[in-house]
């Protein structure tokens, strides 16, 4: 296939090659026109370097999306590594990564993603700046799950009111998968507020402490198998775990009135918004949910500050309620309409920074 074909919405496709460290990455800018370009860098066996290089081109497009309706001002991108993360992993590899990074001078910043820790950045930053999300102790912003759920909980509370006509989180079930990072904190809150939880993990220990705290504050939970979650008897889903989950077998047994969750490519296909809406669940796009993580590396760029990145990710609540109204009003799927809701801010903003075009360079893109 012609290269130039499969990269033409994207601007920038780098192939990195490191002989020395037996480095191979690829770095895609998908877009600059909000800003420089913001994703993850995943570090997986691909089978084939084309593999690779579809997955980055898909994800780097959806990064220009998330940062478009988190309203931050950066653009989309993404890198993978091929390589096992168990064992191929080494410093000089993510130094190596890093300078490659340096290369792109600011147009490109990243962090970590599936396969990669904030430990492996560590060695990266020994090249370059440009990367977000480090620990604490390194000067960046540390757990990005706690806005991740904070969002999580603001989306619940668009969607409640969106299905009952009030926020309030109580007075309904919810059917959790996941109780990782932010499965477990968005379990919490839920419990705190006396909600009746069905909750599935693979890993029982996770299970196990909220087992007690469901116990001490007297509230119902309800542990199930990962694969019995679908079809339980609840209000809302709650996806904190993989992708892919809502599918042709998922949707048939589901009992729930709405999807809320943080996981990420929640629908197995486009055309399962389309069969949840049909079925009268309204479907919280994912990305516009879990954007909590992606505010809080954005707002890196200042003195961190994590009640402001709180604040900031309460927007998740007024942009699906407007996606809600949007979706209401022309009857195309809720992810259609949050689709639609970037390109126009995309344009929108297109505009303005082109105004301030005279500017050498936009003060986020410079960093010290
Ligand atoms: P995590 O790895 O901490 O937790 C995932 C949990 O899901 C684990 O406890 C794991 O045991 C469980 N799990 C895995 N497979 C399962 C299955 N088949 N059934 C039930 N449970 C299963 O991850 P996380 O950081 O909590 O993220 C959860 C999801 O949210 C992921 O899809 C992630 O990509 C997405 N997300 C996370 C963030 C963030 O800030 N952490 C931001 C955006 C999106």
């Amino acid at each position: 296939m012609d290269i130039f074909e499969q990269i033409r919405e994207h601007e920038q496709v780098v192939f990195c090659n490191d002989e020395v460290t037996g480095l191979r990455a690829i770095i895609a800018i998908h877009s600059t026109r909000l800003g420089p370009a913001l994703g993850g860098c995943r570090m997986f066996p691909y089978r084939t370097v084309d593999d690779a290089l579809e997955d980055v081109l898909r994800l780097s497009k959806g990064m220009t999306y998330k940062c478009a309706a988190a309203d931050v001002d950066f653009g989309g991108g993404k890198a993978v590594i091929i390589g096992d993360p168990q064992t191929d992993k080494s410093p000089e590899l993510f130094r190596a990564f890093g300078q490659f990074v340096e290369s792109l001078n600011g147009r490109f910043y990243t962090g970590t993603d599936m396969g990669t820790s904030p430990e492996d950045f560590i060695h990266a930053l020994k090249e370059t700046n440009c990367i977000v999300g480090a620990d604490e102790v390194y000067g960046g912003s540390g757990d990005s799950s706690v806005p991740t759920a904070q969002g999580v909980i603001y989306g619940l509370q668009a969607t409640n009111h969106a299905v009952w006509g009030t926020e309030d989180l109580s007075g309904k079930s919810y059917a959790i998968q996941g109780l990782g990072k932010v499965g477990l904190k968005v379990a919490d809150r839920l419990l705190e507020e006396g909600c009746d939880l069905f909750v599935a993990d693979i890993n029982e220990n996770a299970i196990a402490k909220l087992i007690l705290k469901a116990k001490s504050l007297g509230t119902a939970l309800k542990v199930i198998k990962s694969d019995e979650i679908y079809a339980a008897d609840a209000d809302v889903f709650v996806p904190c775990a993989m992708g892919g989950i809502v599918n042709d077998q998922t949707i048939e047994v589901m009992k729930v009135k709405a999807v809320v969750g943080s996981a990420n490519n929640q629908l197995l296909e486009l055309h399962h918004g389309q069969m949840l809406q049909e079925k009268g669940i309204l479907y919280a796009p994912d990305y516009i949910v879990n954007a909590g993580g992606l505010i809080q590396v954005a707002d890196e760029l200042y003195t961190p500050n994590k009640e402001r990145v709180l604040r900031k990710t309460k927007a998740i609540y007024n942009s699906l309620l407007n996606i809600y109204k949007h979706s209401t009003e022309t009857g195309i799927t809720t992810v259609e309409a949050a689709n639609h809701f970037c390109e126009q801010r995309i344009e929108a903003r297109t505009r303005r920074n082109s105004f301030f075009s005279h500017m050498k360079r936009p003060k986020w893109a410079v960093r010290t």
